[in-house]
């Protein structure tokens, strides 16, 4: 599905290059040596090199200041070859990252992080799609999964993936509940769930127990096992033998997400266009 997506938007840039001259461009900016970023920027990487984007990365040393971060964002948003800065998440911790993200040109906040554009996902009418919980909606929508009317459960509310998925699944009618740590009673709720988003990140948490028969599971969740093996927050051989649709890990919601990413990269160089 994913490779679907990104070939469509090679075809796209090929035309938009032709047509504009404007080739999409991102700067994928890194702060520290954290392996599991290392991967995901590199991924990155790999994608934008695949469609014909012009990418860019910034590596800097974790001992790198939150002003000269800053410095660096400003210098990215006044560069006419990026349209997308997308600055790897979780920085250093004497960096505020709010301060980081809200730095960032919203016409250029392709991860869409960025409060203006966070608030536009709330009323429905946004440039960027946040990339993980699209990536979801995409997956849902390629296997012709039903929302209008269904229940929807989602476990997690952070602001890159619970919050924003809770906000899409709405947009497409369904009745969405939230659970979180403080939830009573969460495998009663689980279980009313025709359609059931987890995105904890606590290794296998959710087993078959949690589900009813014949319901949609998607596994946001990416944790590694002290054996090196990534597994998702579902239990996936007893959820699998219930559901009737079930997202793996590796290879389901991750590649969906840097395809939306490229997406929205994609978006933001069509957009400077007027
Ligand atoms: P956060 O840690 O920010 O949020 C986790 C959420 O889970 C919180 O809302 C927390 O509740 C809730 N939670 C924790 N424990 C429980 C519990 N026992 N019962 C019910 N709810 C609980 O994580 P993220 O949203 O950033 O990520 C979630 C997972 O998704 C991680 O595994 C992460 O690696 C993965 N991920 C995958 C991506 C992909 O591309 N596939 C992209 C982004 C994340 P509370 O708010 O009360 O603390």
């Amino acid at each position: 599905m994913s490779q679907k997506v990104k070939d469509n938007l090679k075809k796209e840039t090929e035309k938009l290059i032709k047509d504009s001259g404007i080739t999409p461009g991102l700067a994928v900016v890194i702060v520290g040596d954290d392996p599991a970023s290392r991967v995901y920027v590199n991924s990155k990487k790999k994608a934008c090199a695949e469609i014909g984007y012009y990418s860019e990365e910034h590596a800097l040393p974790a001992s790198t200041t939150e002003e000269e971060l800053l410095n660096l964002v400003e210098k990215l948003n006044n560069d006419d070859k990026i349209h997308g800065i997308l600055v790897q998440l979780p920085l250093p911790k004497h960096i505020n990252e709010e301060t980081i993200i809200n730095a960032i040109n919203p016409k250029k906040d392709v991860d869409a992080f960025h409060p203006v554009n966070v608030g536009k996902i709330m009323i429905g009418n946004f440039d960027f799609l946040p990339c993980t919980p699209a990536g979801v909606m995409e997956l849902l929508d390629d296997a012709n999964i039903e929302l209008n009317g269904k229940n929807a459960v989602v476990i997690g509310r952070s602001n890159i993936v619970g919050k924003p998925q809770s906000m899409l699944l709405l947009h497409k009618n369904a009745t969405v509940t939230i659970c979180h740590s403080r939830t009573q009673n969460l495998k009663e709720i689980t279980k009313t769930a025709d359609i059931l988003v987890v995105a904890v990140g606590r290794a296998e948490m959710i087993d078959g127990d949690y589900i009813k028969e014949g319901a949609v599971v998607i596994d946001v969740g990416m944790n590694r096992l002290e054996n090196k093996k990534l597994v998702g927050d579902v239990h996936f051989e007893s959820c699998e033998k219930k559901a009737s649709y079930i997202t793996p890990v590796p290879g389901g919601v991750g590649p969906m997400t840097i395809a939306t990413l490229m997406k929205n990269t994609f978006t933001a160089a069509k957009n400077t266009i007027k």
